[in-house]
């Protein structure tokens, strides 16, 4: 499979009437990477703990915090370039 046969085969996909909106929504975000339509921003996660000595991550792009590690941030949608250094 190629770049342009996934594009096709995403646009096939979106024809779907059934899909979720968040299936939608993740389907056009690859389509629009995959075709150079858009950038993914990336960052990556900082492990820290805070005042009370709990472990937490924070995204370095919009500095929110999360209990768990993720490939994509779920506050600003980057695609988080460690995220497989701290999967235990
Ligand atoms: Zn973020």
């Amino acid at each position: 499979m190629n770049v342009e046969e996934a594009v096709r085969y995403i646009d096939g996909r979106l024809s779907n009437e059934l899909m979720s909106d968040n299936d939608r929504e993740v389907l056009k975000f690859c389509r629009d990477v995959l075709s150079g339509r858009i950038h993914p921003r990336v960052g990556h996660w900082v492990k820290f703990k805070d005042e009370a000595d709990y472990l937490f991550y924070r995204c370095d792009l919009c500095g929110k915090k999360e209990q768990y590690t993720s490939p994509f941030c779920p506050n600003c949608s980057a695609y988080m370039e460690n995220y497989e250094d701290f999967l235990t």
